[in-house]
C-alpha cells in the first residue's frame, strides 16, 4: 500500500503527532494509501520555510526564471499524466476517460498558461498632481494556502497554484482528506523539476483541525478555497481575526434552460452532459433544468431514455463514461436527496437507486432525473452534488429568467436557443459568473471562472486571477531640485 508524507520545505516528512489517515478507492471500497496527518505543529513548519523562501532564492529569482520553473511544473505533469490520471480516478471515482484526457491535461496547460504570465506582470506610471514620479509595483501577496475539495483534485490545486507561484509567492496546498494522491504527486513533480525548498509545501490532513490552523494562522496573507458554501463562511469569519486575503468558489444549483425553439438534441446532450459529467459532483452542474411548457413532455421522455442508458462502469476502464461518487458519506447525502425528491411529490423518471457494476461494491448512484419540480422543493433549492436533476417548467423567457435566478447562488448557467437576440437578453439577466449559449461545462485557463451571490467571490484562471495574488504599491518620489 502506498504511504505517504508531508511535503516541507523540500522534505518529505512524517506528522510531528506520527499520526496518519487512509485513503478509500470508491468504487471499491479497499484502502489504497495511507497518507500523514497534519496538525499545527506540521504547518508552523511549513510556513516558517514558505516565509523563507520568500525571503531567499525564490524571492530573489527573475520574473522570467520564476516562470520557466511554472511552465516546467506543467510539462512535467504531462510527462506523468498516464500515472497521475489514474490516482485522480483511484481515490475519486471518475471515469479515467474525464482524468486522462481533460482534466490531468487541463492542469498542466494551467501551469503552462501562467507560467507564461510571469514577467509579463507589471506596474504603471501615474501622472499625478504635483512634481512626482508616481508608479506601482505589483509584488506577491506573500504566504498563500490553497485549501481544495475532491471533486477535481489537481485541476482546483492547479487554479491556486499555478497562479500564486507565477506571481512569485510561497504556496502551502492542502488537499481534500478523501483526495491527497495527486496534490502529494504535484510535490514530487516539483522537486523533480528544481522548485526551490518552501515554495510549494503539500500538507494533507483535515479540514476541522488542519484546515482550521490554516485559517487561524498569522504566518499566511492569503486562503485561496473552493468547496462547500456553509466551509467557506466559516472560513470568511475565521480569517477576520487575522484579516487574511481570502477567495472563494463555493457551491452553486446552476440553471440550464432550454427554450421550444432550441436544437432539442444539441440541448439534450448538453442537459446530459451538464449534470452528469464528473458524476454530478461539480461545482457548476447544471443540477436545475429549466424547460419551456410546450416541449416539457418530449424533451423529459428523451432525456430520461438517454439518462437510463449511462449505467456505472468501473471508473479505471477507458470506456467508462460514469463513475463511483466519491465516498460512502457524499453517496448517502445524494440518496437522502433522492429520497427528498419523492416524498415532496417529484415524477422520478429515471435512476433513483444506488447501483453497482457487479462486484458489489463501490458507490455507484443511478443517473436520476426528475419531473415535475416545484421551485420550494428541497431538490430544486439545496446543492445536491450528485447525479440528479431536477426539471421545472417555465411559461416564457420572462418566467425562466425569474425562476433561473431564483436561488443563493450564481455560479454558471446555460440557455439553448436558435434565437441570438433572446440568448443575449437572457445571458445579460441571468445572475452568474459563467453563461454558456447552446453549451454547458466548458472551460478554458484564459477565461474566468467564479461566483455570483452566494456562489463566492474572486475569478479563478485567466488575467483576472493575477489581482488575487498580487498586491499594489504606489511609490512616489520627489522630481523637484
Ligand atoms: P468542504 O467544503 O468541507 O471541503 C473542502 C475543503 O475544505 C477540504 O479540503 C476540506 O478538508 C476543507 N475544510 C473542511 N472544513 C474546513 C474548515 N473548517 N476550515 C478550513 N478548511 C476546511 O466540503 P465537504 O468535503 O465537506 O463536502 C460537503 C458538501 O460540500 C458536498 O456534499 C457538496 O455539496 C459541497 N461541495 C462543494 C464543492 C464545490 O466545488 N462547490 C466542492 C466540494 C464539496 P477535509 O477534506 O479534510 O474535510
Amino acid at each position: 500500500m502506498m504511504q505517504h508524507n508531508l511535503l516541507i520545505n523540500n522534505e518529505w516528512r512524517a506528522a510531528a503527532s506520527s499520526k496518519t489517515m487512509d485513503v478509500v478507492n470508491p468504487a471499491t471500497e479497499e484502502v489504497i494509501a495511507r497518507v500523514a496527518l497534519a496538525d499545527r505543529v506540521d504547518l508552523d513548519g511549513a510556513v516558517k520555510a514558505a516565509r523563507a523562501a520568500l525571503d531567499g532564492p525564490w524571492g530573489q529569482l527573475s520574473a522570467r526564471e520564476r516562470g520557466r520553473l511554472v511552465r516546467k511544473l506543467g510539462e512535467r505533469l504531462l510527462e506523468r499524466v498516464d500515472e497521475i490520471a489514474r490516482l485522480e480516478t483511484l481515490h475519486n471515482g471518475k471515469p479515467i476517460m474525464e482524468s486522462r484526457n481533460i482534466e490531468i491535461p487541463a492542469a498542466a496547460e494551467c501551469f503552462e498558461y501562467y507560467g507564461g504570465w510571469s514577467d509579463k506582470v507589471m506596474g504603471e506610471t501615474i501622472p499625478v498632481k504635483g512634481n512626482y514620479l508616481t508608479y506601482t509595483l505589483r509584488e506577491p501577496v506573500g504566504v498563500v494556502a490553497a485549501i481544495v475539495p475532491w471533486n477535481f483534485p489537481l485541476l482546483l490545486a492547479s487554479w491556486k497554484v499555478a497562479p500564486a507561484l507565477a506571481c512569485g509567492n510561497t504556496v502551502i496546498l492542502k488537499p481534500a482528506s478523501q483526495t491527497p494522491l495527486t496534490a502529494l504527486a504535484l510535490g514530487e513533480v516539483a522537486l523533480e523539476i528544481g522548485l526551490p525548498p518552501g515554495v510549494l509545501n503539500v500538507l494533507t490532513g483535515s479540514g476541522s483541525q488542519l484546515g482550521q490552523s490554516i485559517v487561524e494562522h498569522p504566518g499566511i496573507d492569503k486562503i485561496a478555497f473552493t468547496g462547500d458554501t456553509s466551509t467557506g463562511k466559516g472560513i470568511m469569519r475565521g480569517a477576520a481575526d487575522t484579516l487574511k486575503k481570502i477567495t472563494l468558489e463555493l457551491g452553486g444549483k446552476s440553471p440550464n434552460i432550454v427554450l421550444a425553439d432550441a436544437d432539442i438534441d444539441a440541448a439534450i446532450r448538453g442537459a446530459t452532459m451538464g449534470i452528469f459529467y464528473g458524476k454530478g459532483e461539480v461545482c457548476a452542474a447544471g443540477s436545475r433544468l429549466l424547460v419551456e411548457t410546450s416541449i416539457k413532455d418530449e424533451f423529459i421522455d428523451k432525456l430520461a431514455a438517454r439518462a437510463k442508458k449511462m449505467t456505472a462502469g468501473d471508473p479505471m476502464d477507458p470506456k467508462t463514461r460514469f463513475g463511483a461518487l466519491s465516498s460512502r458519506k457524499q453517496m448517502d447525502t445524494v440518496l437522502r436527496y433522492i429520497e427528498s425528491g419523492k416524498q415532496e411529490g417529484a415524477t422520478l423518471v429515471a435512476g433513483g437507486a444506488r447501483t453497482d457494476i457487479g462486484t458489489g461494491k463501490g458507490y455507484f448512484v443511478q443517473p436520476t432525473v426528475f419531473a415535475d419540480v416545484r421551485p420550494d422543493m428541497t431538490i430544486a433549492r439545496e446543492e445536491i452534488f450528485g447525479p440528479v436533476l431536477a426539471a421545472i417548467e417555465f411559461a416564457d423567457i420572462d418566467e425562466a429568467i425569474t425562476r433561473a435566478n431564483d436561488t443563493q447562488y450564481g455560479l454558471a448557467a446555460g440557455i439553448w436557443t436558435r434565437d441570438i437576440k433572446k440568448a443575449h437578453y437572457v445571458a445579460r439577466k441571468l445572475q452568474a459568473g459563467t453563461v454558456w449559449i447552446n453549451t454547458y461545462n466548458v472551460y478554458d485557463t484564459a477565461a474566468p471562472f467564479g461566483g455570483y451571490k452566494q456562489s463566492g467571490f474572486g475569478r479563478e484562471m485567466s488575467a483576472h486571477a493575477l489581482e488575487h495574488y498580487t498586491q499594489i504599491k504606489s511609490v512616489w518620489v520627489d522630481m523637484n531640485f
